[in-house]
């Protein structure tokens, strides 16, 4: 029987990715943006 941390699990998940240019997304808690910082604030002209 293998145990796995909540801690490994989060850390084998993939990393996100923007939508739009590819870029890896740093998570942040409660965060369910598909963009990166950049993008985001291109489209907020
Ligand atoms: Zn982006």
């Amino acid at each position: 029987m293998q145990m796995i941390s909540p801690v490994q699990f989060f850390k084998s998940l993939p990393p996100k990715q923007c939508t739009e240019c590819g870029d890896n997304i740093v998570e942040q808690a409660e965060s369910y943006l598909l963009e990166c910082d950049r993008c985001l604030s291109k489209k907020d002209e």
